[in-house]
């Protein structure tokens, strides 16, 4: 069964049909690519199924809640968890209030920004650094860490709330193709040990055909074809929208 069912979702900017009638399943366990050339609508969607925008046509069921047009607060207590292109970690903190921070604010025991006690979630914590192989860095400020290492915190803020779908919008942005393999090597195994769902966009076709267990593609706010590496390879509409053929 599927954990998350997108059909026929709309949603324009002006005249611009940015998302044009989008329709896809995602099932437990799985990691999901969403492919597309720029302003294709990938962000948008994303920002629909976050909750940030209300779709105009159609509606999104997770895990047999209808998730249209809820708050984005309710929709991540629900169990769908995001990352940020931008980092959403605080630099001055360490690594290990970092979590303890995201561990608070699921708990509903996050009332500022001031350093949480040292005792708050630190096992729950620690243990969230293991998985992401940050513990042993989670006494170093997140100001100084290597980028793809803040991209692994935030793996570990995003985990804090326990989602069974995670949304990831150009996670490997601005990584190095090695750092690139190793988080979505760690991306993978995370979905398979929690049997999470995982949507995610990515522009190194590389990694996609790697990681991605089945692909979807938009153009033009439009899905134009699904499937897994082989039939996206070789689907002349994709051909046709990324070699112009
Ligand atoms: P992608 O993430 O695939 O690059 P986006 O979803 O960001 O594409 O954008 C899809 C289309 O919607 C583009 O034409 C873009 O210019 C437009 N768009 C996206 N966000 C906004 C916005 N907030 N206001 C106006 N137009 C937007
Ligand atoms: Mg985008």
């Amino acid at each position: 069964m599927s954990l998350l069912t997108v059909n026929n979702i709309s949603k324009s900017f002006g005249g611009n049909k940015a998302v044009n009638g989008v329709s896809f399943d995602l099932p437990a366990g799985q990691l999901l690519a969403l492919l597309g050339p720029n302003g294709a609508g990938k962000s948008t969607c994303f920002n629909i199924l976050n909750g940030q925008y209300r779709p105009e046509t159609g509606s999104i069921t997770f895990d047999g809640h209808d998730i249209s047009g809820m708050k984005p607060r309710d929709i991540w207590r629900l169990g769908v968890g995001r990352t940020f292109q931008i980092s959403a970690t605080f630099s001055s903190m360490t690594v290990l209030e970092n979590v303890q921070m995201a561990l608070l604010s699921r708990e509903r025991k996050l009332f500022g920004l001031w350093k949480p006690a040292p005792s708050y979630f630190r096992e729950e914590a620690m243990d969230l650094l293991e998985q992401v192989g940050m513990a042993a860095q989670a006494e170093r400020a997140c100001g100084v860490l290597a980028y793809g290492d803040v991209k692994r915190v935030e793996l570990a803020v995003a985990l804090s709330n326990k989602p069974r779908l995670l949304l990831m919008d150009e996670p490997t942005a601005g990584m190095a193709p090695k750092e690139r393999n190793a988080l979505m090597a760690l991306t993978k195994k995370l979905v398979l040990e929690k049997n999470m769902s995982v949507l995610f966009t990515e522009h190194s076709m590389d990694v996609v055909f790697a990681f991605a267990d089945r692909m979807i593609v938009l153009a033009r706010g439009q899905l134009i074809a699904e499937g897994d590496g082989e039939t996206i390879r070789n689907h002349p509409k994709v051909q046709e929208v990324y070699f112009g053929s």
